[in-house]
């Protein structure tokens, strides 16, 4: 990454001291699981962005936007990234949807909640996604969803809204678990 803006600089500052030391803890732990889950199955790959096809995915979802992520935010707590964003710029919005990956041929699609931010730039609606990623991917496919806004708003717990749809017979042969 090119340096670090003071702005990037102090919003990172923002992401890590409104963090509760459960957070991190947290955060830490769900890293640490997946690198040793890698190492068990040395030869399972997991679902990407860099996978996804556009046209493979049904066209309910095919308006997904792709994200760059700015890694300033610690992995697996996109919704806390995303809220605390708010208190650190005003000007931007949660967005609350799906990070949509898939299998190297693109059949197995794999969709977990995930929580990104906008905001208006000259007009037009930005995405920035400030969670670093748990598994090193650099972009997300990320689509809104009314559904798991309204869990957010409700303070519902979305874990289990994670799905796996196969669009074809996936030509990889591998087991996903992701
Ligand atoms: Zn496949």
């Amino acid at each position: 990454m090119s340096a670090m803006t003071d702005t990037l600089k102090k919003h990172q500052k923002h992401l890590n001291d409104t963090l509760t030391d459960n957070e991190k803890r947290r955060s830490i732990i769900q890293k640490l699981m997946w690198d040793e889950k890698k190492k068990i199955e040395c030869n399972s790959y997991s679902t990407s962005a860099n996978y996804l096809q556009r046209n493979s995915v049904p066209k309910k979802y095919r308006t997904y936007h792709e994200i760059n992520i700015t890694p300033i935010g610690r992995n697996n707590l996109c919704r806390q990234n995303s809220t605390n964003t708010l208190s650190f710029d005003s000007s931007y919005e949660i967005e609350s949807g799906y990070n949509i990956t898939s299998c190297p041929c693109s059949s197995f699609i794999c969709f977990e909640p995930h929580f990104v931010n906008s905001r208006m730039e000259n007009g037009k609606k930005v995405y920035y996604d400030f969670t670093k990623d748990f598994d090193g991917e650099t972009k997300k496919c990320f689509i809104y969803d009314e559904e798991i806004d309204y869990m957010r708003e409700t303070k519902q717990l979305w874990n289990e809204k994670i799905f796996q749809i196969r669009v074809r017979k996936c030509s990889c042969g591998i087991v996903f678990s992701k």
